[in-house]
């Protein structure tokens, strides 16, 4: 997990991330001679399980309104209102530990405290894992508690960022926490090989999407397969939580070394969910340049036009031309911006600015991630550093508060130096709240402020990100509709081709909801429509007349339902796999 910029902000993924690693208690993660091995091997019955919602409220076990189970709209598109991007991503983690053990295996994603009764009560489990982050530990402690009670006879595994959380094991009453990457603890534990290849889990990347006050239709092929190439990322930075799960500085977990076993997971997952995108959820993807370099031959030899939604860091950027990126399908591009005068690594000598317009022209969407509260960061200079920001008019932005967050080299520091605050609740660990730590200049109540102010004039100055994807992937289309590259050709033509009278229609919506409160969003939206006219078809351009009317009403019917207070929550999923009645 990480609260920043190229990778998936766990902290705001409120139920399992990625990372379920887990290991015995006292035990050094990753390692894999642990001795603990369930009695009953590979017969053990296993319910892997998310933490129960609700999630979007308030209440006694962490839930908070101002952190739903919804990652866009949490921390990246939470200023749009009615524009802003919603939809909710499954718990990988325990998706992919139950792809790769042969034991009876049920997965429980989202589900209700009745629910999670119900399964309980009316199956036998021999062991049950709980996966959860760091805001989630009193929903752990809860579950651990009602396990207990319910299937005493049941072995508790918990795993995920939780796991983090120093003396976790005095918090919550489970027989193994596990720290790094889960899959291979589980094959041990269930004496299976922890060394066999991976088998990849069919994900469809998201679920329950809305936007305008509609919820998208969810045909097969529609969204995009997830796929998971790695975890960790070996730059180290020093708030990153995904990172120091899976190893810290140096270090990640390889699921699929070669751009050769990537090729054919990925074209696996072609055939069984019929898509031709993918969301690489790869902490920084492109860091691996012969891995990539390898599947764009394998894309060319077998004409495959697929787009990728990809995080990378800007210098693992830099290693190639926007050719090749153009040609490796590279569609969606998450960056770490963090602050200019940062001293990470991974941004040295990068013109970030430019390289976002650069990717921009070349139809690459690009999302930026701003941090808020750095060391440097003043009340007299953080108002430039996120104008700064939001100068990249990147499609999309994340702001994130400098959250230490257990595990991390950030935490240690600050604890070192007693500047942790000690009544933080974890479920306020999220970084998009308050600090959790003392600042040298920014007060804990300020700090609310300036993000709030930061997602505020992001929207202002650049307009909903749903118009800015558009502008973008226009250009895009201009730039490669006549690409001497098939592939390359195709894919353009396939997302412009499907969106190009959505995208009018919602853009007529956008300029006439924008007239009212800001003539200047409102013009830059009026010349884009007349450039999509131009290039649209007859249909397409016909559409909007129809289209926009029907967008504005349910768009303005969304914000007085936002007004009232609605929520949204994903649903209870249940998945079953090698499974036999008992
Ligand atoms: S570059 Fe790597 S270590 Fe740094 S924040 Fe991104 S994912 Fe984390």
């Amino acid at each position: 997990m990480k609260i920043h910029a190229s990778g998936f902000a766990s902290s705001s993924i409120p139920t399992s991330s990625l990372e379920s690693g887990i290991i015995p208690k006292n035990n050094l993660h990753g390692r894999s001679d642990n001795s603990e091995r369930h009695p009953k091997g590979t017969q053990a019955r296993v319910l892997l399980s998310s933490v129960f919602g609700p999630y979007a409220q308030d209440d006694e076990f962490g839930s908070r309104s101002i952190n739903p189970m919804e990652l866009y709209h949490n921390q990246v598109t939470r200023a749009q209102g009615s524009f802003s991007l919603r939809m909710f991503h499954r718990s990988w983690g325990i998706m992919l530990i139950q792809s790769n053990i042969s034991a009876p295996c049920a997965v429980l994603d989202f589900p209700t405290r009745d629910r999670f009764v119900r399964e309980l009560t009316t199956h036998h489990y021999d062991v049950v894992g709980i996966t959860g982050i760091i805001v989630n530990v009193a929903k752990v402690r809860e579950m651990c508690r009602m396990v207990r009670e319910l299937s005493p006879h049941s072995q508790i595994v918990v795993g995920g960022h939780v796991a983090a959380i120093p003396e976790i094991e005095r918090m919550i009453d489970a027989d193994h926490i596990v720290r790094g990457e889960g899959v291979a603890w589980m094959r041990r534990y269930l004496g299976e090989d922890d060394r066999a290849p991976i088998r990849h889990p069919a994900i469809v990347s998201g679920m329950r999407t809305r936007i305008m006050g509609i919820r998208l239709p969810e045909r097969e092929g529609a969204t995009a397969a997830t796929i998971i190439p790695s975890v960790g990322c070996p730059m180290g930075c020093n708030f990153c939580t995904t990172s120091a799960f899976f190893g810290g500085k140096g270090k990640f977990v390889n699921f699929f070394e070669t751009g050769d076993e990537l090729f054919d997971v990925m074209s696996q997952m072609e055939d069984r969910l019929k898509v031709s995108s993918f969301f690489v959820m790869d902490e920084n993807f492109l860091l691996h340049r012969e891995r990539a370099t390898r599947l764009l031959e394998r894309m060319k030899q077998a004409g495959k036009n697929w787009g990728l939604s990809v995080f990378a860091s800007a210098n693992a950027i830099r290693k190639y031309t926007m050719q090749e990126l153009v040609e490796l399908g590279v569609s969606w591009l998450w960056m770490g911006l963090e602050s200019p005068r940062a001293g990470y690594s991974k941004l040295q000598g990068a013109d970030t600015r430019e390289l976002t317009r650069e990717l921009r022209e070349h139809g690459i969407r690009v999302q930026g991630s701003t941090i808020i509260g750095l060391e440097h960061h003043t009340p007299d200079n953080i108002v430039a550093e996120i104008e700064h920001a939001v100068s990249h008019d990147t499609d999309f932005h994340q702001f994130m508060l400098y959250t230490p967050v257990p595990g991390t080299p950030l935490y240690q520091q600050m604890a070192e130096e007693g500047r942790l605050l000690s009544d933080v609740d974890y479920a306020d660990v999220h970084g998009q709240f308050k600090f959790n730590f003392k600042h040298a200049a920014i007060s804990r109540e300020d700090s609310k402020r300036f993000l709030d102010w930061a997602f505020w004039r992001d929207y202002q100055l650049n307009g909903p990100s749903l118009y800015r994807i558009s502008r973008t992937l226009l250009a895009g289309w201009k730039r490669y509709k006549d690409s001497p590259d098939a592939r390359v050709r195709e894919r353009f033509a396939r997302e412009m081709g499907k969106l190009s009278g959505v995208y009018s229609s919602a853009l007529w919506a956008m300029e006439y909801q924008f007239k009212k409160v800001d003539r200047g969003v409102s013009e830059k939206i009026v010349a884009l429509r007349q450039e999509f006219k131009q290039e649209s078809g007859v249909m397409a351009r016909m559409l909007p007349a129809i289209l926009g009317p029907v967008l504005l009403w349910t768009t303005q019917r969304e914000e007085r339902r936002l007004a009232r207070g609605k929520t949204y929550e994903p649903p209870t999923i249940l998945e079953r796999s090698n499974w036999v009645e008992a």
